[in-house]
């Protein structure tokens, strides 16, 4: 601890770059775009602070170009993998007991060199990963990347701050222990944001980590590493190993020192991770926590109260933005019979207008999903829509991968509230809209709540404000992000903290405290001053 209570610098949202036409920021950025797509990179593991190379590896392909190399990345194998978890541990001695204000130091550094410096290089890389336009990268890889790292340094400190009360005699106080073992972070594809957040929220409280990011996301996870070396995050602190997911997960699983899983991505893969889990549950030294945020089928709902040009707007941006792959995407929408022809008309005109290719031309506002599995399956599900007697698609449906993993924006209507695109994650460009009669919003709302396993997010629209408050209620465990008259997506570090239940996840909000709560262990430390001599208490006496 250092002499004096320090205050950190208060925490505030970075402001978002507009990218217009002759602004000094688009210029920057296509020019990097430009020279890191023409180039190529070779990224290695990252253990104990060596770049380790493997020699086995696979390239790197920007999905809207798919036959086009930027470069290669490195595979672990088991024993790289042992090697991060025992490096891990041993930096934890040193790290953990790093004072926090040496901790606080090194992130709220690594915010302003992404707000700054690296910006340019970060969305450019995610650009080029993960095919965002710059609008979307700027959001995610510079602004929210920026907000959870200055925003987690002020938490830190408001949870330090949280102190138990304590008498003239008897001192109590609260220390905020970090994990006793090391931390295992995997990241999803779609944020650049949360691959950086992960692992080092959890590295901030003072735990040493072992981060697996995705495959698809690995041009940018460099740069995350990059801008941590240069911030000073010290060797064996985070380490980064990629490869075979299950292999890694079952070698840090298997170690009776794992201590925390810190999880975004589907359902499915968290769930079969808390069941192994459970089976080693007798191999650990101490009961690891579990945090994962995964699928949601998000929606939208109208009452026929809602503004036509407001609901189609909504919908247009809450499901195709970056493609429907946000995990907040709405991807299902029920519409009031009386309104539908307008929005209808008003979303068919929407989805005709939008551009659709490389995110180096900046008039596009739809690029490629993430990869060839992707596209395949939004495909397979787009020709079944265009089959089944109970869906009809009004806009869109048409796809293609000879160059980049394109799938049009694609509007399905159906008259069966549970047909399969209501129901199942698709994660791409993809909305199911369900016309429901008027007179049934209240039987409607019990639909929206009832239809899915997922509870993320959802949005209401309305202008009667009785119709507001009954949504609101019906749909109380419906998402653990609800909107009124928005969008369900964009959810801003220190505003919106983000997170669902049911199928969706554990809830703990990312962009908060309550999320670095789960990265400590408190130390209850009671100090007596005036200690007792005689083992007798006044009832005791004659
Ligand atoms: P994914 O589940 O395919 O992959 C996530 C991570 O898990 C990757 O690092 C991957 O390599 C790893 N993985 C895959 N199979 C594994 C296995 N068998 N064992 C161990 N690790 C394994 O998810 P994705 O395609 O990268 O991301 C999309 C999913 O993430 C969607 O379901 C989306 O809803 C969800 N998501 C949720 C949130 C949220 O906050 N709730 C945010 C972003 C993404």
């Amino acid at each position: 601890m250092g002499k004096g209570f320090f205050n950190v610098p208060t925490a505030n949202n970075e402001p978002v770059k507009s990218y217009a036409p002759g602004t000094p920021e688009r210029d920057a950025v296509l020019n990097v775009y430009n020279a890191m797509y023409r180039s190529t990179i070779d990224v290695p593991l990252y253990i104990n602070g060596l770049y380790v190379k493997t020699g086995s590896t696979r390239t790197i392909s920007p999905p809207h170009d798919h036959k086009h190399v930027v470069g290669t990345y490195h595979l672990a194998d088991q024993v790289h993998v042992e090697k991060a978890i025992t490096t891990a541990l041993e930096a934890r001695k040193t790290w953990s007991k790093m004072p926090w204000e040496q901790r606080a130091a090194i992130f709220l550094k690594a915010a302003e060199l992404v707000a700054g410096p690296y910006r340019a290089k970060i969305n450019a890389a995610t650009m080029i990963a993960q095919s965002k336009t710059i609008h979307q990268a700027e959001i995610d890889a510079a602004c929210e990347f920026v907000d959870f790292l200055r925003y987690n340094v002020q938490y830190m400190t408001e949870i330090y701050k949280d102190q138990p009360k304590s008498t003239n005699d008897v001192w109590n106080r609260v220390e905020y222990r970090p994990l006793e073992g090391f931390t295992y972070a995997v990241t999803p594809f779609n944020f650049t944001a949360i691959a950086g957040n992960l692992p080092s929220c959890m590295a901030l409280m003072g735990n040493v980590v072992v981060w697996k990011p995705s495959d698809s996301q690995i041009y940018s996870a460099k740069v995350i590493m990059d801008v941590f070396e240069e911030a000073g995050v010290p060797a064996g602190v985070i380490n980064v190993v990629f490869g075979d997911p299950v292999m890694i997960s079952n070698t840090v699983l298997a170690s009776p020192d794992f201590s925390g899983l810190h999880f975004t991505g589907s359902t499915f893969v968290f769930k079969e991770l808390w069941k192994q889990i459970g089976n080693n549950i007798h191999n650990y030294k101490t009961y690891p926590r579990i945090v994962g945020e995964t699928g949601g089928k998000d929606f939208i709902i109208a009452h026929k109260s809602a503004v036509p040009k407001q609901v189609s707007t909504a919908i247009i941006r809450g499901a195709f933005e970056f493609q429907g792959q946000k995990c907040s995407a709405a991807s299902r929408a029920y519409i009031p019979k009386s309104l539908w022809g307008e929005i209808k008309k008003l979303v068919i005109e929407d989805v005709n207008s939008l551009k659709m290719g490389s995110p180096a031309d900046m008039g596009n506002f739809i690029t490629a999903v993430i990869h060839e599995g992707s596209f395949d399956k939004l495909a397979t599900y787009i020709d079944q829509a265009k089959t089944d007697k109970d869906s009809n698609i009004i806009v869109g449906g048409n796809y293609d991968k000879s160059k980049g993993y394109f799938i049009e924006p694609t509007v399905i209507v159906t008259t069966n509230p549970k047909y399969t695109t209501m129901c199942t994650e698709l994660f791409g460009p993809v909305i199911t809209i369900y016309v429901y009669e008027d007179n049934a919003y209240a039987e409607t709302l019990k639909l929206v709540d009832e239809t899915s396993e997922y509870a993320l997010t959802g949005a209401v629209l309305a202008t009667d404000r009785y119709a507001i408050a009954q949504a609101t209620d019906a749909l109380q465990n419906s998402a653990g992000n609800f909107y009124i008259n928005d969008k369900p997506t964009g959810a801003v570090v220190g505003q919106q903290p983000f997170g669902g239940a049911r199928a969706s996840g554990t809830n703990d909000k990312a962009g908060s405290a309550q999320n670095l709560l789960r990265w400590v262990s408190p130390r209850l430390i009671k100090e007596t001053f005036i200690t007792p001599t005689d083992y007798r208490y006044p009832f005791l006496g004659e």
